[in-house]
């Protein structure tokens, strides 16, 4: 069931109307335009009746980790007319055909290698960076010495078109912490003329709209935890 409404537990309309509120505080004190400004809404892990529950409401733009968990998701929402869907999880190039098959936007793009095989496929996709600004190990990334090299595979795939760049900053539940690296993002981008920042989740939108971000990536400020019961 995509929605259980109690007195506990706000409804999709709710959550996304608390949402909406907290980025036009941000626009306003930023002053930018709501327009600017593109809710991704993160989908991960919910079933497909989520997705098409909040196209109801609306919603167009939907973010996705896994190519394989949104295999099982996509038949049943390929008729939602408008609806574009983007890869923000890691891609791994030997996944890259099915992801260009199945998405409209990738936004994890991390290789020259990832960027050449996304380019033997043929079709156009819209593509960004990712860029990883902390040393983290885990976290995936193109290294800021590396992009130029990279923004010139990208610009050399006749089917790619470059966007902007993407990050995921090490997790703080301090918006403050994260905001340097919203900024850096937003330095690296207009160091290389690019207007896309997807930047900003569910806890520290309000920071990544102020430095810039023209994408927010939310997911549990509109569905809830993703935590297992
Ligand atoms: C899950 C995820 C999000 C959404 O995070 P929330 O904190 O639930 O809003 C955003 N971006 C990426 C890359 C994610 O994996």
């Amino acid at each position: 069931m995509a929605e259980n409404p109690t007195a506990s537990a706000p409804t999709l309309a709710q959550r996304l109307e608390a949402v909406e509120t907290r980025i036009a505080n941000a626009c306003a004190r930023a002053g930018r335009r709501r327009e600017e400004i593109l809710l991704l809404a993160v989908t991960k892990v919910f079933p497909a009746s989520v997705i098409r529950h909040a196209w109801d409401l609306g919603l167009r733009e939907f973010g996705e980790n896994y190519v394989q968990e949104f295999e099982t998701k996509a038949a049943e929402v390929s008729t939602l007319a408008g609806a574009r869907f983007h890869l923000i999880g890691h891609l791994q190039s030997n996944k890259s055909r099915r992801a260009a098959e199945l998405f409209q936007l990738i936004q994890t793009v991390d290789s020259p290698k990832l960027a050449r095989r996304l380019g033997e496929c043929a079709s156009p996709l819209d593509v960004m960076i990712e860029v990883k600004l902390s040393p983290e190990e885990s976290k995936y990334g193109c290294d800021p010495a590396g992009l130029s090299a990279l923004i010139d595979v990208i610009g050399s795939q006749s089917n790619l078109t470059l966007s902007g760049l993407m990050t995921m900053p090490p997790w703080s539940d301090d918006p403050e912490q994260t905001r340097p690296y919203f900024r850096q993002l937003r330095l690296l981008a207009d160091r290389h003329g690019l207007n896309g920042l997807s930047m900003g989740m569910s806890h520290d939108l309000e920071a990544a709209i102020e430095e810039g971000a023209t994408i927010i990536r939310i997911g549990t400020a509109l569905f809830g935890s993703r935590k297992k019961a």
